[in-house]
């Protein structure tokens, strides 16, 4: 069954998209974190980080330089936070692999 992010990618639910180019995704938050908060994904239906191959080494390169891009789009002038939660210890609800863009205020750390 595809995921929630699988349906957006398909347009199946929408979504508050920002950005989008052939092996990538980006659009803003359900439930926003933070001033900004948007989601960068592959379009390739991967669930977690932890079961990215050496082959997925370029996409995750990929995924961040759109965060990047993204982020310089929004106006994140002065810094911004990238979050990938992985499996259940991690926080991961959605089982596809997703780089969080926080911005807009200061990041606490530790984080919860
Ligand atoms: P994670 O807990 O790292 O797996 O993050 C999943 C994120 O997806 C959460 O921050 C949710 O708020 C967000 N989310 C869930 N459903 C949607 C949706 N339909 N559109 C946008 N974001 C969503």
């Amino acid at each position: 069954m595809a995921t929630l992010f699988e349906r957006i990618i398909a347009r199946e639910i929408p979504a508050d998209i920002v950005y989008e180019d052939d092996l990538s995704l980006a659009f803003r938050d359900i439930n926003p974190q933070a001033p900004v908060h948007l989601l960068v994904i592959p379009k390739k239906p991967l669930p977690q980080v932890e079961q990215m191959t050496e082959a997925d080494k370029p996409l995750l390169g990929h995924l961040l330089w759109v965060a990047n891009q993204v982020a310089a789009q929004q106006g994140l002038t002065n810094g911004y936070r990238l979050v990938v939660n992985n499996g259940n210890d991690g926080g991961q609800t959605v089982y596809h692999l997703h780089v969080h863009l926080l911005g807009g205020r200061f990041m606490g750390w530790p984080p919860g």
